[in-house]
């Protein structure tokens, strides 16, 4: 069963493919095109790819094309992108600008490309979906709430990975099944042994911190839409709902140009006014750029805020995992997350953490009570993993 996952953005697409037979999981073949202009054709060069690398003879040989897809009004799990789910996304284009247009526009390109070819969606909402009402709702007016003003989160697919992950690491079999067979079942598979209790930090080009318990989430920092919790590349995080009028009258600005400056003109962009890449404001920050400094403290500030929330709320921690660009790559943020935790029984190996870079790895000391681990993100096989489970166990 070959499984192909496509990742859209505005002016690019990635590709995975992924093969199932035999009961294994195996990375066919990877690639890319940037500085997209006509998506029909990146397409069909991605077909051409695939089938000058042999991989496959015809596009008709797809089980599914995947796709990370991230909100819709009222749809989540893994399902068909059919014309009703298409319409839900773009109903909520509004809470994903930057995601959910080029998603839809794609999507209806793959399916008239290979019409035979189900296209499966992985909502990045959707490992949030069994958190429990105290961690979703906000303290809005009920009329509110019935237009769906609530926490949704995202990063569903790399946090999905390392509840799988975390478990294997920590040995703990019956919870990572839990964890493969939560779309399916809705969590009824059992668990054997004591809870377990992981902190996922997905720190990125935008970032969450989600609290995992059994295999589930049971809350993640980013709300309604990807635009709060931590602050992000050059988007805000979390502000308060006040700032906004506020800034709209004091600065003599419309909501639109509010909006944007909030979305791209803000985050660690904003706060360090060099970049919005922490390898760019860490440079700045070692050669004493104030602001760049100020930037990467907010951020180790607002991770380590929303740890302490899942750490209290899981009853301590088994496991703290590190994924995403920066989780996996920046010893030097993993460092200043960590620091100064001893009493809570999480210690870095200083060793360890350093010399991790990008491949999975145990960077905790020997005697630290919570292991913590660097796990690289591999949100597209989970998108092909549930795309495999969605043909197999609901076939429709
Ligand atoms: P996302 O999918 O959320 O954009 P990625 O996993 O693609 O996240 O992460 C990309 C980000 O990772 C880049 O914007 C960069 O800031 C960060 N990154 C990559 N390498 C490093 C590094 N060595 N140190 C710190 N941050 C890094």
């Amino acid at each position: 069963m070959k499984i192909l996952v496509a990742n859209l953005g505005s002016t690019s697409l990635k590709w995975r493919l992924f093969d199932f037979s035999n009961n294994a999981e195996r990375l066919l073949h990877k690639g890319g095109f940037e500085r997209v202009t006509d998506y029909p054709k990146a397409i069909e060069d991605c077909m051409a790819e695939l089938k000058s690398a042999k991989v496959i003879t015809d596009e008709n040989e797809l089980s599914a094309v995947g796709f990370k897809t991230v909100i819709a009004k009222n749809v989540t799990g893994c399902v068909r992108l059919d014309e009703h789910v298409l319409q839900a996304m773009a109903d909520y284009n509004g809470l994903a600008p930057a995601h959910n247009p080029p998603y839809i526009t794609g999507i209806k390109l793959f399916a008239q490309r290979v019409p035979k070819v189900p296209l499966i969606g992985l909502f990045e909402t959707a490992f949030h979906q069994f958190a429990a009402p105290a961690a979703v709702n906000y303290a809005v007016p009920e009329t509110w709430r019935q237009i769906g003003v609530r926490r949704w989160g995202f990063h569903g697919a790399s946090h999905k990975f390392i509840a799988e992950r975390s478990a294997e690491l920590l040995c703990r079999p019956d919870v990572a099944e839990r964890a493969r067979q939560l779309y399916v079942n809705n969590g009824a598979t059992k668990i054997s042994g004591a809870p377990l209790r992981v902190i996922s930090c997905h720190l990125g080009g935008s970032s969450s911190v989600t609290g995992i318990l059994n295999g589930a989430s049971i809350g993640t920092s980013m709300g309604m839409s990807p635009q709060s919790g931590l602050p992000q590349n050059n988007r805000v995080g979390d502000l308060d709902a006040e700032a906004l009028p506020y800034a709209v009258k004091t600065l003599g600005i419309t909501i639109e140009e509010a909006q944007k400056q909030l979305t791209k003109q803000s985050g660690l962009l904003g706060l360090s006014g060099v970049s919005n890449d922490i390898r760019d404001i860490t440079d700045a920050a070692n050669k004493g750029n104030v602001s760049a400094k100020l930037a990467l403290d907010v951020f180790v500030a607002s991770t380590r805020h929303w740890i302490g929330g899942y750490f209290l709320e899981l009853n301590g921690a088994d496991a703290i995992a590190f994924t995403a660009g920066t989780g996996e790559n920046s010893a030097e943020l993993r460092a200043a997350i960590c620091a100064n935790l001893a009493n809570l029984g999480i210690k870095l190996d200083a060793d360890k953490n350093q010399s991790a870079r990008a491949t999975e790895s145990i960077i905790s000391a020997a005697d630290s009570a919570v292991k913590i681990f660097v796990i690289p993100a591999n949100e597209e096989l989970v998108v092909a993993r549930e795309a495999r489970r969605f043909l197999e166990t609901r076939k429709n």
